[in-house]
Order: C-alpha cells, then sequence, then structure tokens
C-alpha cells in the first residue's frame, strides 16, 4: 500500500480534527495513538499520528515528530503534513518552529508554508495577523491560555522567534488570485531566503485556490483547514465511501468526564428523554467507595434495552467544591481512571458502540481500551467523527467508538450519534 498523505498531528483531538476533515475531503484515513508499531490496519490514504507534543521540552517534540516521520515514510507517503492548532497555541521556545525545521532537514526541503486558518471555525489570518472570530488572537481569551499564552497576533513574528529559517507571508492578493499567484509568490520569497512563509486565507475559497499551489511540496504545516484543498492533488473527491466503516453492531453506551457545557446539555437531554443514567461522585471515589463495580453492576440488566449513561458531569459550584476536596488535578485523574475503568467494562461486557465525552477523558479512555489505531468514518456533528477500533486491552474486540471533547456536538448528539450509526 503506498498512503498519499502522512499527518503529525501535535495533540489527539487536534488530531481527530484534521482526520474529519481528510475524510469529508474524499481521502479513507486512520488515526494512530502515538508512533505504530504495526502497518496501518486499513488500506487508506491517510494516516494521522497524534501525538502529545504541543507544550512538551522542544527537543522531545522534535524526536517523536521525527519518529512520526520516519514511520510515514516507511508507509511510502508522498507528502507530510505538520498539523497544529488553528489559534498556533505554542510556548516562546515551539514547538511549532523546531519541529516544522526538524522536519524540513530530514526531508530535504528547503521552502514550506504555516496556515492555521480554520474559517469553518472562525479562525482567519489577513496580512499576517490571526483573528478569532472578529478579534485579534491576543484579545481572544488564548492570551490567558495556561499552557501556551498567545500575546502576539502577528504570525509572522511570533514563527520568526521559533526559528532560525526567515519567515515571511503569503499574503491575500496572492491568495485570492489563485494558486499561479501563489505559486509566483512563493518563487519571490524563496529568492528572498524565505524558508517558511504565513499565508493569510479568510475563507474555504481560499483554502481551495491554495491546495493546487502545495501539490509539489513534500511538508506543510498547518491547522486542519488546509486539508480541505489538499485530497483533490491526489485525484479525490468528496465522497460518502472515503468514511464507510464496518456495520456497527452489539450493546451502546455513553461515558462522560467532560463538565463543559455542551456536554452539561447532552447529558440533560439525555436523562430527560427516559435514557438509564448512573451519575459517579468523585467524593465517593476518594471516600474508597469501588464506584467502578457499582457502575458495572447497574449497566450489565440494563445493556440489554438500549444506551446508557455513565457520567461525572457536573456543574461549575459541584467540580469547585470536589476540586476544593481533593485538589484539581487529584481529582481530574481519579475521574478520569474511573470512567476509564468504566468504559473498559462494559465494552468487556458487550458494548460495541460507545461514546466517550471530554479531551482528557477520551485519552484515558483510548489508554485503558488499549487502541493504538482509529478507522476514522462519517462526521456526527462538525468535528466528531465514528471511529472503528480494536480494543486490544478489552478481551481484543473490534468496537465503533466517538471521542467527543467538551464544546463540541448539539444538545441531542448522544441519542442523533446512535441514530447515525444505524
Ligand atoms: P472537556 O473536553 O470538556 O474539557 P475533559 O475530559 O478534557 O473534558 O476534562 C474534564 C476534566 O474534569 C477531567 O480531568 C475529568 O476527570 C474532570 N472531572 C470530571 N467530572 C468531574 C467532577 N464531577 N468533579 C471534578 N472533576 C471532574
Amino acid at each position: 500500500m503506498k498512503l498519499l498523505l502522512g499527518c503529525i498531528a501535535d495533540d489527539f483531538t487536534g488530531a481527530t480534527d484534521l482526520a474529519n476533515n481528510l475524510v469529508r475531503a474524499g481521502m479513507r484515513v486512520v488515526q494512530t495513538v502515538g508512533v505504530p508499531a504495526a502497518p496501518p490496519a486499513a488500506e487508506v490514504d491517510a494516516v494521522v499520528v497524534a501525538l502529545k507534543s504541543r507544550t512538551i521540552a522542544p527537543a522531545d517534540a522534535v524526536a517523536q515528530s521525527l519518529a512520526a516521520l520516519h514511520w510515514l515514510r516507511a508507509q511510502g507517503a508522498r507528502q507530510i503534513y505538520f498539523k497544529y492548532c488553528s489559534t498556533f497555541d505554542s510556548t516562546a521556545r515551539g514547538n511549532i518552529g523546531p519541529v516544522a525545521e526538524a522536519l524540513m532537514d530530514a526531508l530535504g526541503c528547503d521552502f514550506t508554508i504555516a496556515a492555521p486558518a480554520f474559517p469553518d471555525n472562525q479562525r482567519t489570518v489577513f496580512k499576517g495577523y490571526l483573528f478569532v472570530g472578529d478579534v485579534l488572537l491576543d484579545e481572544s481569551g488564548m492570551q490567558n491560555h495556561p499552557l501556551t499564552p498567545m500575546t502576539d497576533p502577528n504570525l509572522v513574528r511570533v514563527l520568526q522567534a521559533q526559528t532560525r529559517r526567515k519567515v515571511g507571508l503569503i499574503d491575500h492578493r496572492s491568495v485570492a488570485q489563485g494558486a499561479a499567484a501563489v505559486r509566483e509568490r512563493i518563487a519571490h520569497l524563496r529568492n528572498e531566503g524565505v524558508g517558511i512563509a504565513i499565508v493569510d486565507a479568510v475563507s474555504n475559497d481560499d483554502l481551495l485556490r491554495l491546495g493546487p499551489a502545495l501539490a509539489d511540496m513534500p511538508l506543510v504545516t498547518a491547522g486542519s483547514g488546509v486539508a480541505i484543498g489538499l485530497a483533490a492533488n491526489f485525484g479525490l473527491a468528496p465522497s460518502s465511501t472515503a468514511g464507510t466503516l464496518p456495520p456497527a453492531a452489539g450493546q451502546r453506551a455513553v461515558v462522560s468526564g467532560s463538565c463543559s457545557l455542551a456536554t452539561h446539555r447532552q447529558v440533560q437531554h439525555f436523562i430527560a428523554a427516559g435514557g438509564a443514567a448512573f451519575a459517579v461522585d468523585p467524593l465517593q471515589i476518594a471516600a474508597g467507595v469501588d464506584v467502578v463495580a457499582q457502575a458495572l453492576a447497574w449497566a450489565a440488566p440494563r445493556l440489554d434495552r438500549g444506551p446508557v449513561l455513565v457520567y461525572s458531569t457536573a456543574d461549575p459550584v459541584a467540580v469547585k467544591t470536589v476540586q476544593a476536596r481533593l485538589g484539581v488535578e487529584e481529582a481530574g485523574a481519579m475521574v478520569e481512571h474511573a470512567i476509564a475503568a468504566i468504559a473498559r467494562g462494559l465494552v468487556e461486557r458487550g458494548v460495541r458502540q460507545l461514546i466517550v465525552a471530554g479531551g482528557e477523558t477520551s485519552g484515558a479512555c483510548v489508554q485503558s481500551l488499549g487502541i493504538a489505531q482509529l478507522q476514522i468514518g462519517a462526521q456526527i456533528d462538525p468535528g466528531v467523527p465514528w471511529c472503528h477500533a480494536r480494543a486490544e486491552a478489552a478481551s481484543g474486540v473490534d468496537l465503533h467508538v466517538a471521542l467527543k471533547s467538551g464544546n463540541f456536538g448539539a444538545d441531542d448528539f448522544f441519542s442523533k450519534a446512535f441514530k447515525v450509526l444505524g
């Protein structure tokens, strides 16, 4: 098998976001958890290797990204895509600059782009300045991010501070005129010694116009938006077959460790519609009660009657109370651990269609289920696809899983998701 596109993502939900866009553009995609030990489990056009390299030491991020590159090239990947967040999340040290540079060195390429724009998600770039909705990046709340505070909206400056290569700009005038003008601009920038160019894009049309100009680039660095214009370079067009998964069977369950507003509404909606639900109380876990066994004993007789929900989702006041008693990180880890053990227990008891709500919670569940690769299916709601995976740590069974990060999905997400699967 020859891989068309090999992707390296700097975090897990970002990887899913990219994989979802590639599927919508007509590519068959597998997402892997870290650098895989084995070739892709299915015949695919693209693989997205999900790392957790956004905020680790630059040298570690470089080493992990190069390991991913090595594996992707061994699978024959024709083009490499380094994916980061559409808000260009990085620290003063990187890791976008150092990783991009290391990939360029390894691929022997002297020019690439840096294009975080994702207009569908209100992330646009104009004159090199990144906007989130109607405001500049440094007024968007991102200036207060605990790990990657973004205090300068000018991406040429931000990236230049992270790399020895000269950073330039492919501005909107070129992008608006189409691929030929972009190519001309790239030639001009190369002459000036520019190695990496930020790209302006304010609409999906901009990204689609940009696509053909990237056909011969060994390395593309971007948010997930640029993906919509790349599949056509490989002769692929949007189709519903790219997201086809094996037929779904087995019992259905939802586990939720997300306390985000959207999840809160989804849990309420599920309960109001008469769904069976079990609340996990963090204080009980802390008191030594075997909440995992309780939840599984509660679920077992109900699984035949329809989807069950096990949740720790709570309102901000309740969460604050628990955090004050147990500590923020301790409470988080304790709940994640319990939900992940419950997810595994449910799969061992016959659940084959599993929704997980919460980004960190998803990471914990994927780990406890022993999932190494996910084949990406159709989108349920923007940014959340159904996936198909083997749970090596849960009797090695195959199952359908949807990993929903906190604020994604409509209020009826849980019921809608199972309906979509048929
Ligand atoms: P989201 O995607 O909504 O941010 P995450 O799973 O990433 O969800 O993060 C939610 C965090 O809150 C997890 O660490 C989880 O264990 C923790 N948590 C969940 N329920 C509670 C609760 N009732 N009290 C305290 N912490 C909780």
